[in-house]
């Protein structure tokens, strides 16, 4: 049995190293090196080539390199029954709440207006918005959304959060369901997107969306690129209704050279890096499932491939 990684060419020393150092006997092939295709019992993947996963006939486990797996499920040829796992990492949840933190306070403590302020070497004091009075609104409260909730209640902001499903989180009001979307809106002052992309939360962030908002309010999306509607963002912004965005992921990354977010005053930008996995703390989760898979156990978080997360 052998384990395949299947990941960026620059990124392969890092992971290869670190799988290694878990397990120096570990039969790991990288591709596009992968001896006989049917010895690959488990893959390791990060934006794998679309269609080569069908090649594997022996496959037992696909592990995404990411929290997200919408990268593996948009290959129409991953092989029917094989489970996917998908990250789940202490580090990480922390480093997307700090991320959260630093653009919630970015735009509370007015931090994109004295940057505007700045290119025009302009004097100019601005009240902070106070914590108290900022409701923060965070749709997807899961194994991040959660966290970010948590940390942001600490801080004194008013947050709530939005989910498929109902859930009870302490001192976390929060709302379940499309027809609950419109309410939870309409009470959120910044809104932070940490959804996993699936069909139904594809393009979530559109205009209606924006529109149920009230004025003035604040985009953070840390998700994915897909859950924005780059156009009515856009459209959102320049007529005053939102008052700026920042954003992490792009339908196209890197954002290319001509993209108008790139010069519009009121947008943040940061080059999918709010919490970017890092091999030596997954390594061991990594390696443990493939242990599991290898001795008949189930893999560690499992997606359900229906619901798409
Ligand atoms: P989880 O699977 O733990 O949580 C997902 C949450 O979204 C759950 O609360 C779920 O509801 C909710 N949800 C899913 N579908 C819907 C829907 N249709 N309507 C309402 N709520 C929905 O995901 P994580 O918190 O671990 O990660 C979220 C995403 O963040 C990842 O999928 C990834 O795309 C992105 N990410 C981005 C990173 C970056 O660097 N920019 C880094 C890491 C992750 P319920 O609880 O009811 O199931």
């Amino acid at each position: 049995m052998a384990m395949l990684l299947m990941t960026p060419k620059s990124k392969g020393d890092a992971w290869v190293k670190h799988l290694r150092a878990q397990d120096p006997g570990l039969d790991l092939r990288v591709w596009p090196e992968t001896g006989p295709a049917d010895e690959i019992e488990f893959i390791l993947c990060w934006k794998h080539p679309l269609g080569e996963l069908k090649k594997f006939r022996n496959l037992k486990c696909i592990a995404s390199l990411g929290f997200g797996v919408d990268h593996i499920l948009r290959d129409p040829d991953v092989p029917p029954g094989v489970p996917i796992a998908r990250l789940v990492d202490a580090s990480m949840i922390h480093a997307m709440s700090e991320y959260i933190l630093t653009a919630v306070l970015y735009h509370t403590r007015r931090f994109d207006l004295f940057q505007q302020d700045t290119s025009q070497r302009k004097w100019q004091a601005c009240r902070p918005l106070h914590p108290q009075n900022v409701r923060v609104g965070i749709m997807g409260l899961g194994h991040l959304g959660v966290d970010a909730a948590q940390k942001l209640r600490l801080l004194g902001f008013q947050v709530s959060g939005w989910s498929r499903t109902v859930k009870h989180v302490e001192g976390l009001p929060s709302w379940a369901g499309p027809d609950a979307l419109e309410e939870f809106l309409a009470q959120a002052d910044v809104l932070v997107c940490l959804l996993p992309l699936t069909r139904e939360t594809q393009g979530i962030l559109d205009r209606r969306t924006f529109a149920r908002l009230p004025a003035g309010a604040y985009i953070i999306n840390a998700a994915r690129g897909e859950h924005l509607v780059e156009e009515d963002l856009l459209t959102a912004l320049d007529s005053g209704h939102l008052s700026g965005a920042c954003l992490d992921v792009f339908r196209e990354e890197p954002l290319p050279e001509s993209h108008p977010f790139w010069d519009h005053p009121r947008i943040t930008i940061t080059p999918h890096s709010a919490s970017l996995t890092d091999p030596k703390t997954v390594a061991p989760q990594l390696v443990e499932n493939y242990r599991r898979v290898r001795s008949g156990l189930a893999p560690l978080h499992v997606i359900d491939i229906q619901k798409g997360y």
